[in-house]
């Protein structure tokens, strides 16, 4: 198997993140790090007034949003009676006011209900289940009394680490934890005081039945990616962490897709729940979709073309086994295009390598199988590619949301051959959308902006 290191040979132009789209650096805004000072951590625990003033918020973000975000009903953070160290975070996260979902969902959880919301990839669901698990944490008590679970490894680490940031000001200890790691370090980790456990369902179990993760006074149980979680792969282990839990637990689910299957679990562990639905519409405002009719043969000879038309800022390109990935990596570097791949057969410390690489911009182009097809938030990426047209709605839909996030604009644009004709009919009928075929020139207005 090429490693990582060989198919990156072509890595050295750096690809700026942070701000959206645009194909030049100088169109790109890049995020300041965010430093908490000290002397806003002071103010708030003495709850001086000028809190908020001295807080060190990030550049602010000035590209187009789309209503997918902005459509709230004018409610704030301070609204909700949340801790201050935790309106520090928010603050200093960027985030000015809470999107539609966060207004949903932050109250009622707050208020202690079980909760099935359904939003749009990247209209900010993370965060509206964060805030109010930090909320409730109490790190007073020196126990496990939150858990997230994540489907995939490099979500569970990506959301790990935005409970930390989150989290800044209040002292609470989080443990990301996921398979395709030393479970030893793990255990040792947990032998301090732990107060949230972020992780895969596995591994989260396979620490409990050690007796490594105490599980009983769990008050409130998140599911990120639902749908995914109550699925025949995971749903057995899933249904024995949520029996772990203290009997008076709260269950959040959150996603954006809902297929049948959640119903019988929702029956059965949450008839009372709260739903909440914001997916009137199906696919993201922001997103411009476009497909090209195409020979299998010529694929790689239209992306070529694509890559020397668009303006692309950063791309996930999405191939259907891994094969193709690694294949679709090889032929895009010896095109002369900087391009990481990434797969579920890779190690896990190379899966985190290239991962982190691309986060910070070191290659323009990713191609992947539908390892990062949800949750994945790299606010820099404003094209999606689907070399091969995924087979289901659902996958679609994940896969676009990969750009566009947080109501910003992107362009995702579908391979089609003969074969994929059918399918593609399906996926318009079952989204309510139609995908345009692509025109010779596309507005940069449409996703650089
Ligand atoms: P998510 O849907 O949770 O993956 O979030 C998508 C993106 O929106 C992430 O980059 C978040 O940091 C950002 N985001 C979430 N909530 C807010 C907010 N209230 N204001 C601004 N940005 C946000």
């Amino acid at each position: 198997m090429a490693s990582f290191a060989s198919i990156s040979k072509n890595n050295s132009s750096t690809v700026p993140t942070g701000g959206g789209g645009g194909g030049g650096a100088a169109a790109i805004t890049t995020t300041t790090t965010i430093t908490a000072t000290t002397t806003a951590a002071a103010a708030a625990s003495e709850g001086g007034d000028n809190w908020k003033a001295d807080l060190k918020a990030p550049t602010k973000d000035t590209r187009i949003q789309t209503r997918d975000v902005t459509a709230t009903k004018g409610t704030e953070f301070e609204d909700y009676g949340l801790k201050r160290e935790l309106l520090m975070g928010i603050f200093e996260k960027g985030f000015e006011k809470p999107s539609p979902i966060q207004e949903e969902a932050i109250p009622k959880l707050l208020l202690g209900n079980n909760v099935l919301a359904r939003a749009k990839n990247g209209t900010g669901k993370t965060a509206a289940f964060i805030i109010p698990v930090l909320d409730k944490v109490d790190v007073a008590k020196q126990y496990i009394q939150a858990v997230i679970l994540i489907p995939t490894r490099e979500l569970a680490l990506q959301t790990s680490a935005i409970v930390k940031e989150l989290g800044k000001h209040i002292k609470i200890e989080v443990v990301a934890t996921t398979g395709g790691t030393n479970l030893r370090d793990d255990i040792l980790r947990l032998m301090s005081p732990v107060h949230v456990i972020v992780g895969t369902p596995g591994r989260i179990d396979d620490l409990a039945g050690k007796n490594a993760a105490d599980l009983s006074k769990v008050q409130i149980l998140i599911m990120d990616e639902a749908d995914k979680l109550l699925s025949p792969e995971f749903l057995p282990v899933v249904e024995s962490l949520v029996n772990r839990c203290a009997p008076t637990r709260q269950l959040g689910l959150f996603s954006a897709t809902y297929p049948n299957a959640v119903k019988a679990f929702k029956e059965q562990f949450m008839p009372d729940c709260t739903i909440i639905n914001l997916m009137e519409e199906l696919t993201l405002l922001g997103i411009t979709q476009y497909y090209a009719f195409v020979e299998e043969k010529k694929k790689v000879a239209c992306l070529h073309t694509l890559f020397s038309r668009l303006e692309i800022n950063q791309s996930i390109i999405f191939c259907q086994t891994v094969s193709r990935v690694e294949l679709l990596a090889k032929k895009i570097t010896d095109l002369g295009y900087s391009c990481f791949y990434i797969h579920a057969k890779m190690t896990q410390q190379d899966r985190n390598r290239v991962f982190h690489e691309f986060r910070n911009g070191a290659t323009r182009h990713l191609v992947t199988s539908d390892l990062v097809a949800r949750g994945i938030d790299i606010q820099s990426v404003n094209v999606v590619i689907n070399f091969d047209f995924p087979k289901t709605p659902e996958t679609y839909l994940h896969r676009i949301g990969r750009s566009g996030r947080f109501g910003h604009l992107g362009l995702a644009v579908n391979l089609i051959t003969y074969e994929d004709r059918h399918n593609l009919y399906t996926i318009e009928t079952a989204l309510g959308t139609e995908i345009q075929p692509i025109p010779a020139t596309i507005d940069r207005a449409k996703y650089c902006t």
